[in-house]
């Protein structure tokens, strides 16, 4: 073994007594279980796991977390338990400075080799290739290659109106941060009924954010998140997956409701805290928000429930007909002749429900009408052709919320009521009405409900169901109050 020169050892051990000692240590050690003891198991695991100390001084504690959400939750709800736990340990300290550690990208493990560019005309046309780079990923496992990507999915295809602007700023503002830049929102979390844009906004981030050598994204379904665990597992390369996961800048998961199985989620668990943790971004959409993920564990809900939630309602007429305009702008350059009047375009968008993908769908019979009968397109070839796309109104989707709010209101009781332990019979009634309203009017399972109104047993849930079911058969006003509650929430 090589000697360490004796003066060389000292000053490494001055320079680090500078910042913290061995006690400093054992002091934080003691302090967080403290934290651990007075704010419970969950949320010390969900806002304090990933603080670290940086350094000690007699009055000051330079504490770091790596997002800047984190940073400012704990300032606004826990920076007095957090002094007083510092101060029982030393009395001294008077100010904890919390910072944010993950401006900068913690260098990755060394095993892991990127990608170099290769020039584009080599490239295939999947996944990150049509930009000029091999996914960096294959390189250490074939399995994980990302997603395809639709061409057309970019930012610049993407409508922007009344019901995703926030969604689509969101998406904008990740696709355009530079490796170092700090983190605004971690994980960005899209959620919205089908055909609404989720899948096109997530791509458009992996198309601008694929254009530099110096980010890497990764656009995987959760399906494909799955499968390539199992892959790796089957190949018992798990932990070269893993690592490669994490050797990512900007991970974009697609359609997360379908993440299933207790093995997958917890990989996919560890995955996110890995990236968050070091900086890395990352995105998901998903059909519903964290807190209806039912088989995700409560932890993992608070953690995609921790950076930005945005929902994109329903595409509305305005909108309708200017996703229509671009399309029909998009399919010209390469149909000149096809011409759509812009009364065919204004029926469309008001007769073809909230749905993109229907949208798309009556373009396209048009477009295929047009081009084999070289027949202009007339507002009656459109009624005909799109007739089956023409839907009554579907039915709203209901948020146990509104259905909360409503029932609260029409009943004259606060919502916090209902959520409560009350028993008096003016709150049992209309708790068991909304209990019963939730579960007909949306697609939680009865524990959910259970969960949503103030941690109550499913079996609870499952009897105000049946009671209500059965007072509506033989009470005809009460039957006649449910329905205006149920057309009120749907209109
Ligand atoms: P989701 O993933 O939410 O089910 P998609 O992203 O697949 O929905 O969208 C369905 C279709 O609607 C796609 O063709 C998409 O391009 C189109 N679409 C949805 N929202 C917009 C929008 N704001 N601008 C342009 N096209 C849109
Ligand atoms: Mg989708």
């Amino acid at each position: 073994m090589n000697r360490v020169p004796f003066t060389a050892l000292v000053d490494h051990v001055d320079h680090y007594e500078m910042k913290m000692t061995n006690m400093d240590q054992e002091r934080w050690l003691r302090v967080r279980d403290r934290l651990r003891i007075e704010v419970g198991e969950d949320i010390y695991l969900s806002w304090f796991a990933r603080m670290e100390l940086d350094a000690v001084d007699l009055e000051t504690i330079k504490l770091s977390v790596p997002t800047r959400f984190l940073k400012s939750w704990i300032q606004s709800h826990y920076a007095e338990k957090l002094l007083g736990c510092w101060q029982s340990e030393q009395p001294t300290t008077t100010r904890i400075e919390l910072t944010v550690r993950s401006a900068a990208i913690r260098p990755l493990p060394p095993k892991i080799k990127l990608a170099e560019p290769v020039p584009p005309r080599a490239a295939k046309l999947n996944g990150y290739e049509p930009h000029g780079m091999v996914p960096p990923i294959s390189t250490v496992h074939e399995g994980l290659g990302g997603s395809p990507l639709d061409p057309r999915l970019t930012f610049e295809a993407f409508v922007v109106g009344r019901s995703n602007t926030l969604a689509h700023a969101a998406a904008l503002q990740v696709s355009r941060a530079r490796r170092g830049d700090a983190v605004m929102f971690n994980p960005l979390y899209i959620h919205a009924g089908v055909g609404l844009g989720k899948t096109h906004l997530l791509q458009a981030v992996a198309w601008a954010g694929n254009v530099g050598p110096e980010r890497k994204v990764l656009y995987l379904t959760a399906e494909k998140f799955m499968y390539g665990f199992v892959a790796a597992l089957r190949a018992q390369t798990a932990i070269a997956f893993k690592e490669a996961l994490r050797a990512i800048d900007v991970l974009v998961i697609d359609d997360l409701q379908f993440l299933q199985g207790k093995s997958t989620q917890a990989e996919f668990c560890h995955t996110l805290n890995a990236l968050i943790d070091s900086g890395r971004q990352v995105v998901i959409a998903s059909d519903r928000p964290p807190s209806d993920l039912e088989s995700l564990d409560e932890r993992m809900r608070s953690r995609l429930a921790g950076g930005l939630v945005v929902e994109m309602g329903v595409l509305g007429e305005e909108l309708r007909l200017e996703i229509l305009k671009s399309r029909v702008a998009a399919a010209r350059l390469h149909h000149p002749g096809f011409d759509v009047p812009p009364s065919v375009l204004s029926f469309i968008a008001k007769a073809v429900t909230h749905n993109g993908r229907d949208l798309e769908g009556a373009l396209n019979r048009l477009l295929a009408h047009s081009k084999l009968t070289s027949q202009p397109v007339t507002l009656e070839m459109a009624e005909r052709e799109v007739r089956d796309l023409i839907r009554p109104q579907e039915p709203r989707r209901v948020k146990i919320e509104e259905i909360q709010r409503v029932v609260a209101r029409q009943y004259n009781v606060s919502r916090a009521d209902l959520l409560s332990s009350r028993r008096t019979a003016n709150v049992v009634r209309p708790r068991q009405v909304a209990m019963y309203l939730a579960k007909t009017l949306t697609l939680r399972s009865l524990p959910e409900i259970g969960r949503r109104f103030g941690g109550r047993d499913h079996t609870t849930v499952l009897h105000a169901v049946r009671k209500i079911e059965n007072l509506v058969n033989n009470d005809a006003s009460l039957a006649e109050e449910i329905e205006l509650l149920k057309r009120q929430l749907q209109e």
